[in-house]
């Protein structure tokens, strides 16, 4: 791509922002209004279908989410690149530039552009980018006007052209920094409303922690509400994809007996037994946010829960067969999840009994139960549908 192209999309966004704002100065603080519509992220769009399908035993980045917002977040949070991913605060800072850019309305059109013609989209493409996304759009035939065609064509951008944006936000540990670093590398905006994007930002991540972002991101991965199923006061632990789709246990080497559900980021983890929670890990393989869960349960076996992110409970905790406790990573790459996004599901001796306690390495089958496996297939086949 033509660098001016770049740079025209700067002098461009330099004026509506000047145009948006009215005064050309920096608005410091959201209104009321803006902060309502983050955490009640108004439905400006709805796609009609998901992306690429959830028929294999594997989710790939799809449109799930109730609005724009959170369809955005979790189809960024699945983005792979040589098994690199974004952390929530980087999606965060992609996020509040879109929201700047476009209200993260696919269909935001401005013309008051230097030559007159149109930006177009959630990013504001214009000229040589825009006349990208329409050829792009149309080759893998997509509508270049829905939001599912605009978040392929940001992937694809990130994939090529602009992969120097994705490795700079990489590089950013908070809303803030990722918003700079995405303004500055992707939009290219000569630093336009830089304060408005990182407000965005930093209250999209705010909401995001608060649950208000990214809950209902199984609904593509599983049947509404989870699939959840007390079966003599156990819980399947994860929305099942349907009845033929996990992965079947067996192939797990390492430890040999734990189950990997092959999920989709986002997707809702629950306790499988009422008990109470043991140590939670936080930053699972170095990964800040990359998270492991500990579950005593009241049945006497100890659970360990692995590659989750947005953990929801804390040690000490008490917990129902049932209840959400976390949601399978979808970002971290190899260091978090291994080869793809899963639930890792055992259980294993607690402390205080015959070969209990302690940290069970991988290749310890000693100590972990034999009949689980078995178990979750029971448990697996006794849900409905
Ligand atoms: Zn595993």
């Amino acid at each position: 791509m033509d660098s001016k192209i770049f740079k025209a999309v700067g002098i461009w966004s330099l004026l509506f922002i000047f145009l948006a704002t009215g005064n050309g100065s920096t608005a410091l603080a959201l209104s009321q209004s803006d902060l309502d519509s983050i955490y009640n992220d108004s439905v400006w769009y709805k796609a009609t279908g998901g992306v690429g399908g959830a028929g294999s035993d594997q989710c790939v980045p799809d449109l799930s989410g109730s609005g724009n917002a959170e369809k955005i977040w979790n189809y960024l949070a699945n983005i792979n690149i040589d098994s690199k991913t974004l952390l929530p605060p980087q999606i965060a800072g992609i996020l509040g530039n879109l929201r700047a850019e476009s209200g993260l309305n696919p269909k935001a059109t401005n013309t008051n552009t230097p030559d007159g013609t149109p930006a177009y989209g959630i990013a504001q493409w214009y000229q040589g980018r825009l006349s990208y996304l329409k050829n792009w759009s149309a080759d893998q035939g997509l509508d270049y006007t829905t939001l599912e065609a605009q978040l392929r064509f940001l992937e694809q951008e990130l994939r090529t052209y602009k992969r120097s944006s994705f490795d700079a936000i990489l590089q950013e540990t908070t809303p803030s920094g990722a918003a700079k670093s995405w303004e500055a590398n992707f939009e290219i905006a000569g630093g336009a409303g830089l304060d408005n994007r990182i407000a965005y930002a930093e209250a999209y991540y705010k909401a995001y922690q608060q649950g208000k972002l990214g809950e209902d991101s199984s609904a593509s991965c599983g049947p509404e509400g989870g699939g959840i199923v007390n079966i003599d006061g156990y819980a399947y632990p994860v929305a099942p994809l349907n009845k033929s789709a996990p992965r079947p246990a067996d192939t797990h080497a390492q430890p040999k007996y734990a189950f990997d559900f092959m999920r989709k980021g986002g997707t809702a983890v629950y306790a499988v037994y009422d008990g109470s929670i043991g140590r939670v890990n936080t930053s699972y393989g170095d990964v800040q946010g990359c998270s492991s869960i500990n579950l005593y349960g009241e049945d006497s076996w100890k659970y360990w829960y692995g590659h989750l992110q947005k953990t929801l409970v804390q040690e000490g905790d008490t917990v129902k067969a049932g209840q959400k406790i976390g949601e399978v990573a979808g970002f971290g790459g190899s260091a978090c999840y291994g080869g793809g996004p899963h639930l890792h599901l055992d259980r294993g001796y607690p402390p205080g009994t015959p070969g209990g306690g302690g940290t069970l390495a991988p290749d310890d089958n000693s100590r972990r139960d034999p009949t689980f496996i078995p178990f979750l297939q029971k448990l697996y086949d006794e849900l409905p549908g």
